[in-house]
């Protein structure tokens, strides 16, 4: 029978807050302190010369007598648990007080000593990190619920954008139908007030068309499904385009937009034209929404990758002059469904996921997005992405007598057939109705295989898809000249490359605007280099970034124009457009400018902005045309190039004596157009 030594040394630890055992070189137990029986219930009778087995209840394995053989032996102290394994052993004191076992986790390190009698002894010492373990146990158990609510919502979301992707195609589909059958009645005759109510429901069908857009890209990023497509396009004009057609809401406000492109220098690029439409009506959007009046600038920059000298970058920066944003709220705001208030929300009306997937689509297309504002000044948004080189150079779009072609067109929907088949009618073209793929290719067998020129697929329909019917077509050798175009409702990226690798020669988005369509159909019967050219098929892209006519004259333009910047972007258009051209910065000067110019060189068209301090446009023309003191050409064509588009702008500028007019943000193509005919006429 042991006896607890005398030591001082073994005393004192009698204070210590963490458990001691010693035991002697038979591994029998020859000391423990108190924190060890209080914490166990052991007392001295109980284990004094018993091996540690009788203390430590539940040894899984024998690492604890080892290594209190080897601290004896070799010397070596040991630390068990942490060393060991990287959590504390769940090993558990025998209580002696009562049947339950007293249950801790411990740390236990252990080490060789030597008594006054200098008996080799071991000294285990015995932490308690119950607490420490049990706050880890705890965080583990807030992580494995936190991963199993992870992939509950992972599926939940996964079910949701599927079930978003459906109902946006579900909705775009009788959409189809409400727009093309309001482009269709704009087009007869309708008295003022019917034109006005058709011209709201096509704004409201438009607004909502673009609400399913966004809900849908919002489902595809959610969902890592978004793509971006690679497609030559004409850089320029597809600006230009997007200016004029936005215009029109800024206009309804009294906003002006303005356009300056002056720094984009090259005109063909590849890129997807419609992701940066669609980021670009997003800011803009938000900067009319945003603004009482004033202006919104869209600055375009071109300029070469100094990384990679295959691409290119394009910044763009649209700014306004409105309510502008609070900078606590600039960083979260390209969060999905951010707004920086709910009265703004309420005032404004918006959804909060515009900006959200403008970010996005920059990260896609290689680069990034940014916002400066200051409220009640304005705000900027700045974004950049990468592009690519295009080798094509501008081509003219052929024009060609469409009148008298047979077109088969196959579509499950009654209203998109019908409106197609009116729009073709208009122009002279016969269309065969066919409303699956089956009938479609009952209709080629039936009639001679050149008797269609072209088809008009569309891509869902029940039995048999637009793409299997296209396959089916191809195989048959007879019906290979005949030309196929991929019409849908459910435009997806990378669809021009999978189509045009089917065999289709264009591929366009329902609903289709008629120009488009009937260009397309021009380029289809033209069937040589500009069919050829279009990569990798033809597109709405492609069609613009075509040049619709030649220009030879150039003559000397007068430019009366007050904005710096509205100078700067006509000039730069007069100067791409091959015209000399010099400003005058109002009426007075406009007239100073006439009177003085050499005999040489005269001026030949006036673009006259109507709103200029000093001497506006209105008396400048009325000066101009009464030719007070006979040294100018009074006959000289002016062409008023105004913001002012509201109903009777153009009556007072043609009453002023003004030829022609124009609405800005300028339509370069218009504009050559306008110059030329009056160059022409003079
Ligand atoms: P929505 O306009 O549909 O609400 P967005 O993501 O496009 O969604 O915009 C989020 C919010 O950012 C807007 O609701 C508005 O509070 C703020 N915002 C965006 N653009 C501007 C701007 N040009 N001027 C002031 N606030 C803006």
């Amino acid at each position: 029978m042991k006896h607890l030594p005398s030591d001082i040394l073994f005393s004192s630890l009698n204070q210590l807050e963490v458990g001691v055992v010693i035991i002697d070189h038979d591994c029998e137990i020859v000391f423990f302190n108190q924190w060890f029986s209080d914490h166990s219930g052991v007392t001295s009778q109980d284990v004094i010369g018993k091996s540690i087995s009788s203390i430590f209840s539940e040894f899984t394995d024998t690492r604890l007598e080892e290594a209190c053989l080897c601290a004896l032996n070799l010397g070596l102290p040991a630390k068990l648990s942490n060393t060991f394994n990287p959590k504390p052993l769940p090993l558990f004191l025998k209580n002696h007080i009562g049947d339950n076992h007293y249950r801790i986790h411990q740390q236990i390190s252990v080490k060789s000593i030597s008594s006054e009698t200098n008996e080799k002894l071991c000294e285990i010492l015995i932490d308690d990190v119950t607490s420490t373990v049990k706050k880890e146990l705890m965080l583990k158990k807030l992580a494995d619920e936190n991963k199993q609510q992870q992939i509950k919502a992972e599926l939940a979301n996964s079910a949701k954008s599927q079930f978003l992707a459906n109902m946006s195609h579900e909705i775009r589909t009788p959409m189809n139908g409400v727009l093309g059958m309001l482009d269709l009645l704009s087009a007869t005759s309708l008295t003022k007030e019917q034109e006005y109510f058709s011209k709201l429901a096509k704004s409201s069908a438009d607004t909502l068309l673009v609400l399913i857009n966004d809900i849908l890209d919002f489902s595809k990023i959610e969902a890592g499904k978004l793509e971006i497509e690679l497609i030559d396009f004409d850089l320029r004009s597809h600006l230009g385009d997007l200016a004029q057609s936005l215009s029109i809401k800024a206009k309804e406000k009294n906003i002006e937009i303005i356009l300056d492109d002056i720094d984009v220098e090259q005109t063909m690029v590849v890129g997807d034209p419609g992701r940066i439409r669609q980021i670009i009506t997003n800011l803009v959007g938000n900067a009319i929404k945003f603004t009482k009046d004033g202006e919104v600038i869209i600055k375009a920059i071109l300029f070469p990758n100094s990384v990679d000298s295959s691409k290119i970058m394009l910044d763009i920066n649209v700014s306004d002059t409105g309510i502008g944003i609070p900078q606590s709220k600039c960083e979260t705001l390209f969060d999905a469904f951010t707004q920086v208030d709910a009265s703004t929300t309420r005032e404004y009306g918006g959804t909060g996921l515009g900006l959200s997937i403008a970010k996005q689509l920059c990260q896609i297309m290689g680069g990034s997005i940014s916002v400066s504002s200051e409220v009640n000044v304005g705000s900027t948004f700045n974004f950049t992405i990468a592009l690519a080189q295009s080798e094509q150079h501008l081509d003219i779009l052929p024009i060609e007598n469409i009148k008298g072609l047979r077109v088969l067109l196959v579509d499950d929907n009654r209203t998109n057939r019908k409106v197609i088949t009116n729009q073709l009618a208009l122009w002279g073209v016969d269309t065969v109705e066919a409303d699956s793929g089956e009938a479609a290719l009952e209709l080629l067998i039936k009639y001679d295989e050149n008797f269609f020129s072209m088809a008009f697929i569309d891509m869902q329909m029940p039995h048999m898809s637009g793409d299997v019917l296209c396959k089916k077509i191809k195989a048959i050798p007879a019906w290979s000249s005949l030309k196929l175009v991929m019409l849908t409702s459910m435009g997806k990226r990378g669809d021009a490359t999978y189509f045009a690798d089917l065999g289709f020669s264009a591929y366009l988005i329902k609903p289709v605007i008629a120009s488009d369509l009937h260009s397309t159909m021009e380029i289809i019967v033209n069937d040589g280099k500009v069919l050829a050219k279009a990569t990798p098929l033809v597109t709405k892209h492609y069609i613009s970034s075509l040049k619709k006519i030649t220009k030879e004259n150039c003559g000397k333009v007068l430019l009366v124009e007050d904005n710096r910047i509205n100078q700067q972007v006509a000039m730069g258009i007069l100067k791409r457009l091959g015209y000399k051209s010099e400003i005058a910065v109002n009426g007075i000067e406009a007239l100073k400018m006439l009177k003085n110019v050499g005999e040489s060189s005269p001026f030949e068209v006036v673009l006259m902005d109507c709103q200029m301090p000093e001497m506006d446009g209105y008396q400048a023309t009325r000066a101009i045309r009464s030719c007070k003191d006979g040294s100018i050409n009074k006959d000289i064509p002016i062409i008023a190039m105004t913001a002012n588009a509201m109903v009777g702008d153009k009556e007072a500028c043609l009453d002023a004596g003004m030829d022609d007019y124009l609405t800005k943000p300028i339509d370069y193509k218009l504009l050559e157009q306008k110059i030329n005919h009056w160059l022409n006429k003079s």
